[in-house]
């Protein structure tokens, strides 16, 4: 391997370390201790595991976390209910309802119904028509985990050819709206891309957020590009299972300059983010200066 590997897992150990400070900071000199609520909506089994690792790293950092769970057959009444019971409850500084929610609850309208200051998720309209006219917003937390790696490693983004693979509205578009706005030249690139690898043969920063494990072989990647992989994929190798992420790692490790690698790369700063976003939310809530680092 000749990549310089970036290691999110000890990169998000800081981020919760500078949040764990501002939470003592707010309790010490503003009697004030940020709230996060997490509503889970049925029994989706890895969804379980995300709350309640979620709620572990909330109370470790110092914060309070209040967890929801709802049945699988819960009325969008109810969920739209205990959403605004959220909404007014100035405990809560941050609310996550976690998905996918069941298909008969339909997500636009509740994802929605949060009330946008307190949408640490980012993914309320109001808060993508913030990210993308530049304004001051909540940001979705995979793509801000991974903004932190960029600026971490290369310091400033600015005029470097980006290449984000994938166009969803969790990853890959607020992924390149805050590429944009860190003055890179973006490309989105999805699965009617034609000529792919020439595509992403011109990025000097390849994020990939597909869902296909090892798509992206090292033969697509340009001498000395960083790689920041997203992609989380279970598969199964030698008869044991494996996490392997949207990037070859073992040929792109041998021609890119940085790698994220999977697992220990992008995953650990998605909650890291959240906590980070819930001390911003909570912050402003209280017209208070926000964390400086921890927000796009
Ligand atoms: P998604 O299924 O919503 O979107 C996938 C995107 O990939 C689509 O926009 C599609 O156009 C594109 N695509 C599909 N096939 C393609 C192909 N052959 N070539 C080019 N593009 C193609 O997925 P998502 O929610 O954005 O997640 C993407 C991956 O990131 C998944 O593996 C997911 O598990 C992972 N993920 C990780 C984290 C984390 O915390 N690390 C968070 C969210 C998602």
């Amino acid at each position: 391997m000749t990549a310089t590997l970036i290691d999110g897992k000890a990169f998000a150990a800081k981020v919760r370390e500078q949040v764990a400070g501002h939470v003592t900071r707010l309790k010490e000199e503003h009697g004030i201790t940020p709230g996060l609520a997490v509503v889970l909506v049925g029994e989706d089994p890895a969804s379980q595991v995300y709350v309640r690792s979620k709620g572990k790293q909330t109370v470790e950092s110092g914060m309070n976390s209040y967890e929801h769970k709802m049945d699988a057959d819960t009325s969008e009444a109810d969920l739209l209910a205990v959403i605004d019971q959220l909404n007014n409850d100035p405990a809560v500084h941050g609310i996550l309802v976690q998905l996918p929610l069941p298909g008969h609850l339909n997500e636009d309208l509740i994802i929605n119904s949060i009330a946008p200051e307190k949408d640490v998720d980012g993914f309320h309209i109001s808060n993508v028509g913030l990210l993308g006219t530049g304004q001051k917003s909540m940001v979705p937390c995979t793509p801000l985990g991974c903004l932190m790696m960029l600026r971490d490693y290369h310091g400033s983004i600015s005029g470097m050819n980006a290449v984000v693979i994938g166009r969803s509205n969790i990853v890959g578009k607020p992924m390149a709206q805050l590429l944009l706005n860190d003055s890179a030249t973006v490309t989105i690139a999805h699965s009617r891309t034609k000529d792919l690898p020439g595509v992403v043969k011109q990025a000097d920063i390849v994020v990939a957020a597909v869902g296909r494990p090892e798509m992206v072989p090292g033969d697509w990647i340009k001498e000395g590009a960083t790689v920041i992989d997203v992609g989380i994929n279970r598969i199964e190798r030698d008869g044991k299972n494996k996490l392997v992420g949207d990037v070859d790692f073992e040929s792109a490790s041998k021609v890119a300059g940085a790698i994220t690698p999977v697992p220990g790369g992008v995953g650990p700063m998605t909650i890291a983010c959240l906590l980070a976003n819930t001390v911003t939310a909570c912050c402003r809530a209280n017209g208070l200066a926000e964390p400086e680092g921890l927000t796009a």
